[in-house]
């Protein structure tokens, strides 16, 4: 069930490992068999666990009533976008669909102790699947995070341990804890089904859609979770003859913080370190290392799909520019409203049908940056 695309290494369904116990990469998840029944589907609640044909079978899944997200038109550089807008889940960001998967996975395993470390939104979306699971959590955080997705964290009822400096030492410091308690790391980063969780949006746009593929899907990336779960999500439609053909992922970077632009750019195969990462305004993708920069060029080049960098500024006008067409989303989510406009202007949109931006996560996160914004 869980394979290492490196060395080929292969641990079974219950194993906790975030990642291989051969060479240390990271770990892929693949379900035999996954299937979509129009007819069936349609009958079912709207939201990720519809697809239960495509989605790992859990006894007891643990969910918060996941809406199914709306896909909302927006006039996005001089054309018509449709914005799906993740903030309508239940800790208002994307990242519920890959906790409640993960969570629901653990709990079934009867896991009672985990941790994590997060810029502030995986954090808080694992803190409330958790919760609901009765799973004591423990999250590292850069101490820097906006105080919202901090409150939610400590709100749910997890413990939160801030770390002074950027988000590496996050990481370092749950590394150093791992070691000594060895208690399981529900990692967003690494854990393969936190990706077959975000796999969901894909049916959710193919259905919306009904049943066919946009041209294009923009979306914010550091780690790559998006790119990763649409990248699966529609090669399981493709591979299931539901669509035919991939829409282009377009991976929208700060260029403060752009290692994947910049090996994209290259023409490179695995994704180096950021050289000379600087703060940027975009918090959820301000990480200078990719886990799985080798999936993520690979899901890119798949597609047909691109990399763009914006600068401060575009951000900080994406921010405001969404904001005057009523929609309120973190700086991390404003960088799509830049990359769309580069992407068009690029002339790069081939195919049928829409162009989709995907908004990570809402604005009221991160209400001091915006204030700031808005100053
Ligand atoms: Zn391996």
């Amino acid at each position: 069930m869980f394979r290492c695309p490196a060395c080929r290494a292969t641990l079974p369904w219950g194993a906790t490992d975030h990642q291989c116990p051969v060479c240390t990469g990271p770990l892929d998840f693949g379900l035999a068999g996954v299937a979509f029944p129009r007819a069936a589907i349609s009958t079912r609640t709207g939201g990720m666990w519809r697809y239960t044909e495509a989605l790992p079978v859990f006894s007891r899944p643990v969910t918060l009533g996941e809406a199914f997200t709306p896909l909302v038109p927006c006039t996005l550089g001089g054309r018509e976008v449709l914005l799906k807008w993740e903030p309508a889940l239940p800790t208002g960001s994307y990242k519920d669909r890959g906790s409640a998967v993960l969570v629901s996975y653990l709990a079934s395993l009867g896991v009672v102790e985990a941790v994590e470390d997060s810029s502030g939104n995986a954090g808080a979306s694992l803190a409330a699947y958790a919760a609901r699971a009765g799973i004591r959590l423990k999250v590292f955080c850069p101490a820097s995070a906006s105080p919202g997705k901090l409150l939610q964290i400590r709100l749910y009822g997890a413990e939160l341990v801030q770390v002074e400096g950027p988000r590496p030492l996050a990481t370092a410091a749950l590394r150093g804890y791992l070691g000594e308690s060895g208690v399981v790391y529900a990692s967003h980063l690494w854990h393969p089904l936190f990706i077959e969780g975000v796999k969901t949006m894909a049916f959710e746009i193919a259905e919306q859609l009904g049943w066919r593929a946009p041209a294009a899907v923009v979306m914010p990336v550091g780690a790559g979770s998006i790119l990763l779960g649409l990248h699966q999500g529609f090669a399981e439609l493709l591979a299931a003859g539901v669509i035919d053909r991939l829409p282009a992922l377009v991976a929208v970077q700060a260029a403060s913080v752009s290692p994947l632009f910049a090996a994209f750019a290259r023409g490179d195969t695995e994704v180096s370190p950021a050289a000379a990462p600087r703060p940027t305004l975009a918090e959820g993708i301000a990480l200078p290392a990719p886990v799985r920069g080798r999936a993520l060029l690979a899901a890119l080049h798949a597609s047909g799909g691109s990399a763009i960098a914006v600068s401060e500024e575009e951000i900080a006008a994406g921010v405001r520019h969404f904001g005057r067409a009523g929609f309120a989303v973190e700086p991390t989510s404003a960088v799509v409203w830049a990359g769309v406009e580069h992407l068009l202007a690029g002339g790069a949109v081939r195919g049928p049908g829409p162009v989709v931006a995907v908004i990570s996560g809402h604005g009221l996160k991160a209400v001091p940056a915006i204030a700031q914004l808005l100053n």
